[in-house]
This record gives C-alpha cells, sequence and structure tokens, in this order.
C-alpha cells in the first residue's frame, strides 16, 4: 500500500505528478521546482511522497510494496530530487528506490540535454550557447547496473571480483531506435533540425558487447537514411568533448559510459546544479531528475543551487505537452544565470530559496 505523503499542490487536475524529493539537497531543490511549476500556471496536480533515508531509518523499508506499480498507474509522470545519506552506509534505499523505478517501469531511456545558458558557465575558452546543444540518450536498465557478479576467495590474496556487462539486442535496438526517433522529432533550441546521431563505446575492447551496438547501430540507421551518423570509442568523445564540443548533436550510449559522460557534459554547462534528465518509456509514466546526486556536504545550508531542478520540472512539463509552460521557466532561469541572480557554484551570491524566489517570480510575471 502506498501512501502519499501530502498533497503540495492542486491547480488544475490535468496531469498528475509524484514527487519525491528525497534525500540531502533533494529536499531544497525540488520546493523551488514546485514553485516554479505553480508559478507557471502548469495544468497539475502534485502529490508527494516522503520516501528517502529518515523514512527508511524510521521503518526499515526502502520501497512500500505494490509502488513502483501504483505509480505507473496513478500518475502521469514522476519528479525526484535526489537519493542518498551518509546515515545509510550502504545506500540500499537509493539503489531499490532509482533503480527499482528505472528497471521495473522500465524507464529505459535516460535523456540529457546538454546546453550552456552563458558564455561564463563553460570552463572551455570560446564556446557560446549557440556552440553547445547536445543530449546524451544513456541505455538505463542494462549494463554493469545489474549487480551481477560475485567475488570469489575474497580476503585472500587470490580473491577475483566479477562484474557481468548485460547486452540485450532487444535493449540496444531499442535505446538506439529511441535516439534516431529524438533526433528526427526535436529541433535543437535555436530552431534547426536535429541532424546526426553518434553511437559510442568501446568496442575495441569489450568486443563481444560492442560488437553487438556496432551491429544494431547500422542496422538502426539504415531505417533512418536522412540522419548523419558517427561512431567514436568512449575515450576519444571524452577528449573530443572537452577539446571542442560544437561539433555534437545526438549521443547515445550504454548505461555506464552514459553516466560518465553527461557528467563531464554537465561541466561543460556549468556543472551538476546545471543539469536536468528524463528517465523515459515512451506513452508511459516517466520519471524526471537533475543529475546531481544529494550532495551530502552541502546539503541543509540553503547553498545548493536549485536550477537543474528547476529545469528538470520544465523538461517534465515539455514531456507531458506544456511547451509554452516549459519555456517560461527556462527563459526564467536563462535570466536569472545572465543577471547572476543564482547560487554561488555559478558565480552569484543568493541562496537555493532565494535563486528558486527569482525565478518564481520571473515567471509569475512573465
Ligand atoms: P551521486 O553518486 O548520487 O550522483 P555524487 O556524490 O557523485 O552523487 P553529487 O551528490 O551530485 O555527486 O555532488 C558532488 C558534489 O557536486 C557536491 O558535493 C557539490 O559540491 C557539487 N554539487 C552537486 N550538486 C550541486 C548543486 N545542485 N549545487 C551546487 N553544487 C552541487
Amino acid at each position: 500500500m502506498m501512501e502519499a505523503c501530502a498533497t503540495v499542490a492542486s491547480v488544475s487536475a490535468t496531469k498528475r505528478i509524484a514527487v519525491i524529493a528525497g534525500d540531502g539537497i533533494g529536499k531544497e531543490v525540488i520546493p523551488q521546482a514546485v514553485k516554479a511549476m505553480e508559478a507557471a500556471g502548469a495544468a497539475v496536480e502534485l502529490t508527494s511522497f516522503d520516501w528517502g533515508a529518515d523514512r527508511y531509518l524510521a521503518g526499515k523499508v526502502t520501497v512500500p510494496s505494490g509502488a513502483f506499480a501504483a505509480l505507473a498507474r496513478d500518475f502521469d509522470a514522476i519528479l525526484v530530487g535526489a537519493f542518498g545519506d551518509p546515515r545509510v552506509p550502504s545506500n540500499i534505499h537509493a539503489k531499490e528506490i532509482l533503480l527499482g523505478m528505472r528497471c521495473q517501469m522500465d524507464l529505459f531511456a535516460n535523456v540529457r540535454p546538454v546546453r550552456l545558458m552563458d558564455a561564463s558557465l563553460c570552463p572551455l575558452k570560446g564556446i557560446e550557447p549557440k556552440d553547445l546543444d547536445f543530449v546524451v540518450i544513456r541505455e538505463n536498465t542494462e549494463g554493469v547496473y545489474g549487480d551481477i557478479g560475485g567475488i570469489f576467495k575474497q580476503g585472500t590474496p587470490d580473491e577475483v571480483a566479477i562484474q557481468e556487462d548485460v547486452n540485450t539486442r532487444k535493449g540496444v535496438e531499442r535505446i538506439i531506435r529511441y535516439a534516431f526517433e529524438y533526433c528526427a522529432t526535436n529541433r535543437k533550441i535555436e530552431g534547426s533540425a536535429r541532424r546526426s546521431v553518434l553511437m559510442s563505446d568501446k568496442s575495441n575492447a569489450m568486443t563481444h558487447a560492442g560488437g553487438l551496438w556496432q551491429r544494431v547501430f547500422k542496422e538502426v540507421a539504415a531505417e533512418y537514411p536522412q540522419i548523419e551518423t558517427q561512431h567514436m570509442y568512449v575515450d576519444a568523445l571524452c577528449m573530443q568533448m572537452v577539446r571542442d564540443p560544437r561539433g555534437f548533436d545526438v549521443i547515445v550510449t550504454n548505461n555506464m559510459f552514459g553516466d560518465i559522460i553527461t557528467d563531464l557534459a554537465a561541466g561543460l554547462q556549468g556543472g551538476l546544479g546545471m543539469a536536468a534528465s528524463g528517465n523515459l518509456r515512451p506513452e508511459k509514466t516517466s520519471m524526471f531528475e537533475p543529475v546531481h546526486g544529494s550532495a551530502p556536504p552541502i546539503a541543509g545550508k540553503n547553498i545548493a543551487n536549485p536550477f537543474g531542478a528547476i529545469l528538470t520540472a520544465a523538461m517534465m512539463l515539455g514531456h507531458l505537452g506544456m511547451a509554452g509552460e516549459a519555456q517560461k521557466i527556462e527563459t526564467a532561469v536563462l535570466e536569472a544565470v545572465r543577471q547572476k541572480k543564482t547560487t554561488a557554484d555559478i558565480g552569484g551570491k543568493l541562496g537555493t530559496r532565494e535563486a528558486g524566489e527569482w525565478v518564481a517570480e520571473r515567471v509569475s510575471s512573465s
């Protein structure tokens, strides 16, 4: 039985959103994302759930039974903050909630837009906002995250650790197809069409898994002759991303490489506090979360950047068909960045709440 903690807002009951702020800075940034959606007048009904470390420590329950099925049945989307707390060293609750949602709800496409709002945010010289507008599409349910493997002869000099990397044809094909569909149907911020899909792997070393990705990529690409294709080994991709990220458009890759390159990409757009993401399954309840984690060292201090969470809320509204409301929020964040009405990580002097309030006021008056 899944109990809602509270209904935090009810504007007009069109889209039902489950809000799970979670732990650490998640509890600080998600209220700011909620404020922005309310200010935009989005037709949403928000219901909050108190899943996270506090609840786990109190009752040793990570996820109430039947919760994922209920989320999929009763909500149009889920907005998540972050999970992870030093009082739960195993972070078992984080794993069961996040990986559980991704795998049990089969949210197979992790979509991470990489956009530069202002040149001052990019550590690379000479990169302007028009130069950095790509998206990483990360496989979200397979790879090395299934915790398959084991340890043999633990604690002895002969100890062996084996970690399996799972790649199914179904999983590889659907994420690659998703990337081509994304490319075919989405435009860049300044309006031009997206044109190319780059697949990244390490097929020179991981020949079996990489071989499958290579074959499937070629097969699916043949169905989209209008879309250019590229391939890069993931090490070369990392180097190119910091040397000159201008040529990237849509990048598709596996779960672990996607995890790594999206943190690198977040660095290009102003740091973890600026990056948004969606965990999607077409036509089904999808989950949206900022790229950052719970950041225990800065939690509870009103210094976390709320813009990643606010932009995540905008991404969710766009996904739910509220493009106008999403645009209002993005424009307000852009103004905040330009006017340095931000937290210190991106050069401003405001606290989490104050930066969130500035954006919400800007949205209200737009
Ligand atoms: P996870 O593995 O859960 O993604 P992590 O430990 O890799 O988490 P985060 O928790 O995201 O990483 O944060 C790492 C550091 O990045 C933080 O300690 C903080 O310094 C910085 N950081 C992350 N998010 C923000 C934010 N929203 N605002 C400001 N700084 C942030």
